[in-house]
């Protein structure tokens, strides 16, 4: 008997999730310098990592022995503060694709059902499958998350539906008061998990304040990230902010020390670092500008995008990602997520951005 066999069907077959491409990997394949290369697939922040961060980074080496704190006491503290919401209601996770992975474990099982929208994160449909449940895949309108259609598939056994906004990969975007109103009429035994990631970079004018829906959802579950504005994605920590009965459900799934003491240390710090936060989202909207401008120039269309990213569409996309890769630019190819014809390419430097738009002219040349 084959051991492989032994594993539930579910779980065989879920299909791996496809990273952006590493630098490193690059320079392997190419022969290319590591220093060379410009990676503008994951939505990092092409700024770094904040310098009270870094400081945090430096001090907690010195205690890498002792275990993180299971509770990640100061972050909460630090978080309840900012946001104004108990600590009971916060949960941390390791990245927030830990978070959805617990919501998924708490929620989710063979005989039940999430839903999700077509061109979601690839993290909804593995945190589903890998829990056996079903997937319900709600056709996307314009590229972005049609509710109404969303709401209407939620089926008698669904226990998930999530929401990105602004969605990822296509970084469309639903005002706070559409959003609102849909979350309100999902039944109450439905968990909505609203996935900001990228709620940082949104302009003053369509900000909203889902942390106020807390009081009014019971069923909500709202993450967030430490990963793209505060720039500290290879530390991996996200947060959740929930009803207290809820985190309580999540916290048994958790794993007891799931986020480690350097990523403790820096995101406390990152987060009160609210210059490096403004400056990172000032360049990201002027880089957008500059590539919405070049887009145009180059005829090429657009999904407008409201997140650090832009999502274009290119002919021969799988061909101009090669020779894109080829001159050392990397950027995101998105037949995974049902987008064959499109590349997402993250706002980079002013430098970066320059770079790729070169190497892209050439590529189509
Ligand atoms: C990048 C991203 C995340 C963040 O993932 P982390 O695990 O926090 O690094 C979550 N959701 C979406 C939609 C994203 O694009």
């Amino acid at each position: 008997m084959d051991l492989c066999e032994q594993s539930p069907s579910y779980v065989r077959a879920i299909a791996p999730y496809q990273p952006g491409k590493p630098i490193s990997e690059l320079a392997r394949e190419m022969g290319l310098k590591e220093k060379s290369i410009i990676k503008l697939a994951s939505n990092e922040n092409p700024f770094g990592v904040s310098p009270r961060a870094k400081a945090a980074i430096r001090k907690a080496i010195a205690e890498l022995e002792r275990y993180p704190d299971g509770n990640a006491f100061d972050l909460k503290a630090a978080l309840s503060k900012r946001y104004n919401v108990p600590e009971e209601c916060i949960v941390v996770g390791n990245g927030s694709n830990d978070l959805l992975e617990m919501a998924a474990a708490v929620f989710l099982a063979p005989g039940r059902s999430a839903v999700y929208s077509e061109h979601c994160f690839a993290v909804y449909p593995l945190a589903t499958q890998s829990r056996g449940a079903r997937s319900i895949v709600v056709p996307a309108k314009t590229y972005g998350h049609d509710l109404d259609a969303m709401l209407a598939a939620i089926a008698a056994d669904a226990r998930v539906v999530f929401v990105a906004n602004p969605n990822n990969p296509t970084g469309t975007f639903v005002p706070g008061a559409e959003l609102e109103a849909f979350i309100a009429r999902v039944p109450r035994q439905v968990a909505v998990v609203v996935d900001e990631a990228y709620t940082e970079y949104l302009p003053p004018e369509l900000r909203y304040d889902s942390v106020a829906w807390l009081k009014k959802y019971s069923n909500l579950i709202l993450t967030r990230t430490f990963s793209k504005v505060y720039g500290l994605a290879g530390l991996r920590v996200g947060f959740g902010f929930m009803q207290p009965d809820v985190a309580e459900l999540l916290n048994r799934v958790r794993q007891p020390f799931n986020v480690n003491s350097l990523a403790l240390a820096a995101a406390t710090a990152a987060l009160s670092d609210t210059k490096f936060v403004a400056k990172s989202t000032r360049m990201n909207r002027a880089g957008m500008a500059v590539l919405e401008r070049a887009f145009k120039r180059l005829g090429l269309e657009i999904i407008p995008s409201c997140a650090n990213f832009i999502t274009f569409r290119v002919p021969r996309a799988a061909a101009v990602y090669e020779k894109l890769l080829r001159q050392g630019v990397i950027v995101r190819p998105l037949g995974g997520y049902r987008m064959p014809e499109h590349l997402r390419v993250t706002v980079g430097t002013p430098k970066e951005n320059r770079r790729f738009l070169e190497a892209l002219a050439a590529a189509l040349d």
